[in-house]
Formats: C-alpha cells, structure tokens, sequence
C-alpha cells in the first residue's frame, strides 16, 4: 500500500460537461468542470419538475411533469451544441429549462444536484485513493502513459492508449470508483454525517433515497455523454449501454443489504422512479442491453489483486 496521498479538489472553468482524475508530481487532481454542474443542475430541475417522482415533496399539484424534448436528456443539449459549433452558438435554439414550480420541490432539485455531484466527487477521488492513476501509468507501457489520467468524456481514447490493458479492466476500474463512491455517499447518510444542512432536515428514508437517486442518474448520465462524445452526436435511436446503471444498482443492493437496510424495496422503488424520468425524456431510453456483470467477476477479481500495491486506502 502507498502511504502518502495528497489531494487537489477544485472546478475547472469549461462549457464541457466532464469530470477528471489526475496526478501532478506527487499531488492527486480531482476536478469538475463548470459545464458538468450545468448539466447537473438542469437535469435535477427537470426530476423535480416531474410529480410522480418524490410525491412526498411539496405540493405535487404544481408540477406539470413535461416531457423532454426532442428526446434530449435534460442539460445535454449544451454538450450537443458545443460538439457541432464547437460552443454554444449565437443563432442555438436554446428553451429555457424545464423547473419545478413548487418551492419545496425547486429546493430540493438543489439538493438532488449536491447529492449528484457528490457523488461525482467521490468518483474521481475514487480513482486517486484507490490507485487507479498509478496502476495506469505503470501498466500503460506507452509513450504517454506517463501522464495517463482519467477524463471521464474520453473513456475511450484510454483504451486506445493503454493499449496491453484489457478493456474490461478499464471498465472494472469504472465499476470500482462507482462502487466506492456509492458506498461514501451510502454511508454518510446512513451514519447521519450529512453536512448539508438543508438535505439533514430531511426524513432519513428521503434523504437514502435522494442519495440513491442522484447515484443512478449520474452513473446513467456519465455513460450517456461518454458514448455521445465519443460517436460525436447523441445516439437517440441507439442509446448508449446502461451498464453502468445495471452495475450501480447490483452494488446499491450489495451495500444497503450489507448495511442491513430494505434494499430490494429501496432500490426498487428508487429506479422505478427513474425509470419515469428516462421514459419522460424518451421510451427509447428505457431499452435495456443484455449486460451480465457476472462475465466481470474474473476481471474484476484479478484487477483488485493487481491494484493491492497501489492502493492509498485499505480495502
Ligand atoms: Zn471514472
């Protein structure tokens, strides 16, 4: 195990939606771009401005629950942009976003937002702790892989350039900060260590099941604008694989049945909830791959013995 780890956390200014994991000399990076809380942001309003989803919240009546347009998922219409115009341009149709009307709703879409971008926090911090970088750039056996790093909207191109890895360890690696940022975010609610005051308030079912809410749409999101990056355009007739999804839910049931929690009934009525907002942006959306993470498990096993010597934290 490594002993010294060191950490800078900040944003990076930048319309691209996109979150990164890299390391300076000694020093662990782990950002955000501005353009990724943008998209969070919006697609939290679009979620609250939904009334099937957390009817206990404010007065649901206020809620029209509208459909996405055009079968955008909400805030991604500014990625699409910027990859045709390469930025927003002047002449752009934008709509002005879909929020919720209720006030108690709308303060809530700005928790929703905290919660996901905790959890893209804790993705990428993942990444740093778990040893992620140096096993890369050890492995990498290429020119660049000195400077190898994850950047969340080019998956792929690290594929390309770790070129002796198998892509299913990329993956794992993938699964592994899911997993690990699903269990911090997990934990501080179960263990009431929230320390946003305004989602403390919150009854401690809501506030597990916000948590576990904002996990699922943004592991579902992070895949969605990868593969929209990668093919250059939102594949709306072949939406992108949902096996980030399907994985994160199989980790939610492991975690809150280790925790000792309801999970099938928790997780259950939590994706049944999302999968109204996926249905509310497009019935395509809903289509699922055949994904069988037990084809993983050998992969995955063997990654983490691989990863043991780089690790800043103990399993
Ligand atoms: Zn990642």
């Amino acid at each position: 195990m490594n002993a010294d780890f060191s950490l800078y956390v900040g944003f990076l200014e930048s319309v691209r939606p996109n979150a990164l994991a890299n390391k300076h000399g000694d020093v662990h990076i782990a950002a955000m771009h501005t353009g990724l809380a943008m998209v969070i942001l919006e697609f939290a309003w679009f979620v609250m401005a939904q009334g099937e989803v957390f009817p206990e919240i404010g007065d649901i009546n206020q809620e029209t629950s509208p459909a996405a347009l055009d079968g955008i998922p909400p805030g991604l219409s500014v990625l699409l942009q910027t990859l045709e115009f390469g930025g927003v341009a002047e002449t752009a149709n934008l709509t002005a976003p879909i929020m919720p009307n209720d006030p108690y709703r709308s303060a809530a879409s700005y928790y929703l937002a905290l919660l996901m971008m905790r959890f893209v926090w804790q993705h990428e911090l993942a990444h740093c702790q778990l040893g992620h970088i140096d096993f890369l750039r050890d492995v990498g056996r290429h020119a660049e892989s000195s400077t190898l790093g994850f950047d969340e909207l080019n998956l792929n191109e690290l594929e390309q350039m770790a070129l002796s890895l198998d892509s299913r360890i990329l993956q794992c690696l993938e699964f592994e900060a899911d997993g690990y940022a699903l269990g911090q975010s997990i934990g501080i609610q179960v263990e009431n260590k929230e320390n946003i005051d305004g989602i403390a308030a919150l009854p401690r079912d809501l506030r597990l099941r916000m948590t576990l809410f904002g996990i699922y749409a943004m592991s579902w999101l992070m895949e969605a604008m990868a593969s929209t990056f990668t093919r250059g355009r939102l594949a709306i007739t072949h939406p992108a694989p949902i096996r980030r999804l399907q994985m994160t839910q199989n980790m939610a049931v492991w975690e809150l049945t280790d925790l000792g929690l309801e999970a099938p009934t928790i997780t259950r009525s939590v994706l049944r909830e999302f999968e109204f907002v996926l249905g509310q942006i497009g019935k395509q959306w809903l289509q699922t791959d055949k994904f069988d993470p037990i084809s993983y498990r050998t992969v995955f096993e063997e990654t983490r013995v691989k990863l043991e010597p780089y690790r800043y934290v103990v399993d």
